[in-house]
């Protein structure tokens, strides 16, 4: 009876189904689009898919939130109110990826580590009740980390395990910039994870440029996280805010004694080869990683980038990156690097334009739409909880 009120899932219904002849319309648009964008790009080898979502995505919902009750209504509304903006932002109808754009679950843990557990069972309970194949190996310690250091991070594969499981911490507040950079950036790799469709986990992690560095088999971060930095710095910030924090990436000295931009060309790393068993040194995988991608949205724009990844399933991802962008990717990240060593003044000079030229913005939320704000029961576990091992909360400059 009382967990009926500490632990609550907000359900949106997702909105996915039916669509087939505005998906065909947006089809015809999109290969119109292609046609005339870059010259760089051959759109007629282009070719959309839309599958449906494999029969592992069993919950049709869109979102599920599994609070921890130290957590007030009002900072799962303020969550969520993030969550619906940047789901609206990156898988809007009309989207390629939508159909596994949905079984979203959001664990929101607070400062109290039981509230936290309770949090973390109702999650894996429910993936145990709605017949998930991960309910299996659900990690009900998950919470802990979270409780106590904060951050974020998506701890599944959707494309393998039929849902999107985010973790955020909610501990400091969630009025922040970081607090809703935060879940933006999560946000994104929810997207990242929905154009790809794969039950095979090494084909995710290629397909998402996971395994681009020289040794495949340590996964590299630049390529996703650089994507997730940046694209949260974009939108869930204003333009002073955006430079900010694109300053910071190059700047601020995060887990070193010198700025991140010193500290890459002092370890004279390559930034493909930035792995997650590299300790602190990942930092630079994000953080530079938000730099090249800012580097391609001034050349090629930023549809350039959606277009990457909204195709990437089907040629995967260097010879997506090739046909996209016209460069192999190893010799464009060395054309980067190389250009990198500019003075950061030269380098802040493209973001203004790519801040006045944002492709997308916000017109309307899921919760504004509906007005839904129901809650009922639920709960939690954890799969592949070392996808993503890295704290995700230290977005903000330091
Ligand atoms: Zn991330």
């Amino acid at each position: 009876m009382k967990l009926l009120i500490l632990f609550f899932a907000l359900i949106i219904p997702s909105q996915s189904q039916g669509a087939s002849t505005a998906s065909q319309l947006f089809l015809n648009l999109l290969e119109t689009v292609l046609a005339v964008r870059s010259g760089e790009v051959d759109s007629g080898t282009i070719k959309i898919n839309l599958p449906d979502a494999p029969p592992r995505f069993l919950d049709e919902q869109r979102f599920r939130v599994f609070a921890a009750t130290d957590v007030s209504q009002d900072e799962i509304d303020t969550t969520l109110q993030h969550v619906s903006d940047a789901y609206e932002l990156w898988m809007g109808s009309p989207y390629y990826g939508k159909n596994q754009a949905k079984a979203i679950y959001i664990m929101i843990t607070g400062k109290d580590l039981d509230a936290g557990e309770v949090a973390n069972r109702e999650y894996c309970d429910h993936l145990a009740d709605t017949g998930f194949a991960a309910a299996q190996w659900c990690n009900p310690d998950t919470y802990i980390s979270y409780v106590t250091n904060g951050g974020a991070s998506i701890s599944s594969m959707a494309p393998v395990d039929g849902f999107h499981f985010m973790i955020i911490a909610a501990k400091d507040g969630v009025t922040n910039n970081g607090y809703k950079q935060m879940a933006y950036h999560e946000m994104f790799h929810v997207y990242q994870h929905t154009n790809v469709f794969s039950d095979s986990v090494d084909e995710v992690d290629s397909k998402m440029g996971r395994m681009s560095g020289d040794n495949p088999k340590e996964l590299v971060a630049w390529w996703m996280e650089g994507h997730a930095d940046f694209f949260s710095a974009l939108y869930s910030r204003d333009a002073r805010g955006f430079k900010d924090e694109m300053q910071c990436a190059l700047e601020c000295t995060g887990p070193f004694s010198v700025s991140r931009k010193e500290k890459f060309f002092e370890e004279g790393l390559k930034l493909r080869n930035i792995s997650w068993d590299q300790g602190d040194l990942v930092d630079l995988g994000y953080r530079l990683g938000s730099w090249f991608v800012a580097y391609l949205a001034s050349v090629h724009g930023e549809g350039a980038l959606y277009d990457f990844w909204e195709t990437v399933d089907e040629l995967g991802f260097e010879a997506t990156f090739l046909r996209q962008f016209g460069v192999d990717y190893r010799t464009y990240l060395d054309e980067f690097e190389v250009w990198l060593r500019n003075p950061n003044e030269d380098l802040l000079a493209i973001l203004d334009d790519i801040y006045a030229s944002k492709a997308r913005q916000i017109s309307s939320t899921i919760l504004t739409d509906n007005g839904s704000n129901s809650r009922m029961a639920s709960s939690g576990l954890v799969i592949n909880d070392n996808l993503f091992p890295r704290q995700e909360s230290q977005v903000a400059c330091d």
